[in-house]
């Protein structure tokens, strides 16, 4: 099993405050990621998968955008690709 791309990002809430986090993992030879969350605002965690396509992922290359959607209080965590990942993507 490839890994086509995998992020972990602390999430903030309203507040500011780092309560939450998130991890993608895409593998090369599944049409769904997976997505595994601590939502910011109301705590709820899950893991699920999801298509690798829009809404999660919006947008190609460094300009790359992800919006994960909590399944409890709707909030939306909403995150670029980070410069970092472009540049290790590049070396490889
Ligand atoms: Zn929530």
């Amino acid at each position: 099993m490839a890994i086509e791309f995998v992020t972990t990002r602390e999430l903030t809430n309203k507040a500011g405050e780092v309560k939450g986090k998130v991890r993608i993992v895409k593998l090369k030879e599944q049409p769904k990621a997976l997505v595994d969350y601590t939502c910011p605002e109301c705590g709820f965690s899950e893991k699920r998968h999801e298509l690798w396509e829009e809404p999660l992922v919006i947008g190609e290359g460094t300009k790359r955008k992800f919006l994960v959607r909590c399944s409890k209080c709707g909030n939306e965590m909403r995150f670029l690709k980070l410069k970092k990942e472009a540049k290790k993507k590049k070396k490889k």
